[in-house]
């Protein structure tokens, strides 16, 4: 926005949804320079908090109408920089819009507005015996709204599937102010246009509700930890479970730096410090059926020489081993002053090649690096710890990084698993699509988001544009 337009922009956004719901002043923007993805930062033109649908498609039509580019944003958790404004953007923040409008339990569904908190739905069933399946660790702080932008998944998504199995209907406003309604009728007729927008990550429209699916809890739940002196043993045991059949609801597992992390962070669990790696294995559904489920885990981790095994006496111990895993990033702050977050998937059989390569980059850059992941899934997110105060220390992160993640491409995986490409991975989109491939997904987009208005220039390289996103990068860096 140049500074002609602010002045009749702050007008017309506080006439649409009232002053307190327009922040335009530099301090108050700095709040909003980046999201969990703090590499690279930019000061958005404005920040809007709309209460409703209505005053969403308010603003982006005038928007539109004079050209003025804007992002959709949750709780700003997202791990990519999706909803990071690099270009002076207009933030929309869905943070007001934070309600439960429905639940439908004879049809398993509920309707939310998109800045309700995800672990807010599964309490706020919890009594009637339902929950929400899609956990990501963040859940206690992500929007379900920022869930539908990266097709988020979590610890329990292995056996559920992501969000994108969970989202049965959507209301969204397009990038000309339009309001339209996607699926939420069963079998919906035409394209599957729910799947095209869950994983979007906020480039083709703005969305208002969205009516999910809720599951009934589980009779039984039954947890493991299975501890290792040898990370490969602990690969090896991944997808050996796997491959014998069984399908946890959850495989997590976490290596030696990671332990070290979440052990000294707000809820360790008395791992043994020399550890290899744990992994964290759990099984539920009908009661009669988990012990035999249980001991057939054992029996695949007794092959590879499990050296401890311990079964969660009751639902409090349950909850302490899950805090510790699902705290583990934050975790990192214990023993490194700043870390990145890296977010590859690669067939389950090649983790213990895939691991080995990431101790050489790690090596190579002489950087510590921390793993924790949904090894059911193959998902990884190797942390690469460092210190940005040591010149050349965060380069050289974002370098092992993008290493890591065309190692997981070539054992024929991919460069994003649930946090999305946003301006993180723009590039690595190259180890993965073609030119060809990159031009239909963005053709793609243009039916949407014909002007590209709407988070502009995010996930897709595109050669001009990608230069320039680069330039401002480094300028910003030396400023
Ligand atoms: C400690 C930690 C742990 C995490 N663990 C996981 C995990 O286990 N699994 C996982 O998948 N992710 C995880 N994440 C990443 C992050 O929490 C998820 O990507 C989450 O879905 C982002 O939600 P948000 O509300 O913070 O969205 P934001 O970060 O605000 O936005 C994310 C993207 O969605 C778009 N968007 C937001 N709202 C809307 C909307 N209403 N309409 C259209 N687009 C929108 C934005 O433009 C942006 O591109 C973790 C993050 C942290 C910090």
């Amino acid at each position: 926005m140049d500074e002609k337009q602010r002045e009749p922009f702050v007008a017309a956004m506080t006439a649409i949804m009232g002053k307190a719901s327009v922040l335009h002043r530099y301090e108050d923007l700095l709040a909003y320079e980046c999201d969990g993805y703090t590499i690279h930062k930019g000061i958005p033109g404005a920040v809007l908090f709309p209460a409703n649908t209505g005053e969403v498609a308010a603003a982006v039509a005038y928007m539109h109408k004079h050209k003025i580019p804007f992002i959709p944003r949750g709780a700003g958790t997202g791990l990519s920089g999706g909803a990071t404004a690099l270009n002076g953007e207009v933030v929309i923040s869905l943070v007001r819009m934070n309600k439960l409008l429905s639940v439908d339990y004879l049809n398993r569904k509920a309707v939310v507005q998109p800045g309700f908190i995800n672990l807010k739905l599964s309490n706020s069933i919890s009594t009637k015996g339902y929950y929400y399946a899609p956990d990501p660790s963040s859940q206690a702080s992500c929007t379900i709204g920022g869930n539908v932008g990266e097709n988020a998944g979590g610890a329990h998504c292995l056996k559920y599937g992501v969000t994108t199995n969970h989202v049965l209907g959507l209301e969204l406003v397009l990038p000309n102010g339009e309001i339209v309604r996607l699926g939420g009728v069963p079998d919906a007729p035409g394209y599957d246009l729910l799947g095209v927008l869950t994983g979007s990550e906020g480039t083709m429209g703005i969305v208002t509700e969205i009516t999910v699916r809720i599951l009934k809890k589980p009779q039984g739940v039954k947890t493991v930890l299975a501890l290792y002196d040898d990370v490969n043993d602990a690969s090896l045991t991944v997808s050996d479970i796997i491959a014998a059949g069984i399908v946890p609801a959850a495989l997590e597992m976490m290596d030696n730096t990671a332990i070290e992390g979440v052990e000294s962070g707000n809820y360790p669990v008395g791992y043994p410090r020399d550890l290899g790696a744990v992994l964290i294995v759990e099984v539920d559904g009908i009661e009669a059926g988990l012990q035999h489920q249980i001991d057939q885990v054992l029996e695949v981790c007794r092959k590879y020489g499990v050296r401890e095994v311990r079964q969660a006496a009751d639902a409090q111990e349950r909850a302490r081993w899950w805090a510790n895993r699902k705290t583990a990033f934050g975790a990192m702050g214990t023993i490194s002053p700043d870390y990145l977050v890296q977010d590859g998937v690669i067939p389950r059989s090649t983790l213990p090649q895939v691991l080995a390569k990431v101790s050489e980059i790690s090596a190579k850059y002489g950087l510590r690096i921390a793993n924790v992941f949904h090894a059911g899934d193959g998902n990884l997110h190797p942390l690469i710890l460092f210190d940005s105060r040591v010149p050349g220390e965060k380069e050289n992160a974002v370098k092992a990084g993008s290493e890591v993640l065309k190692a997981c491409a070539d054992v024929g995986g991919s460069i994003t698993g649930e946090h999305g490409v946003g301006i993180e991975k723009m590039e690595d989109m190259r180890f993965i699509l073609s030119d060809e491939e990159i031009r239909v997904q963005i053709g793609l987009r243009q039916v949407f988001n014909g002007e590209n208005l709407c988070n502009p220039d995010k996930i897709f390289p595109k050669p001009a544009r990608c230069v320039e996103v680069k330039q401002y990068v480094a300028s910003s860096r030396e400023s």
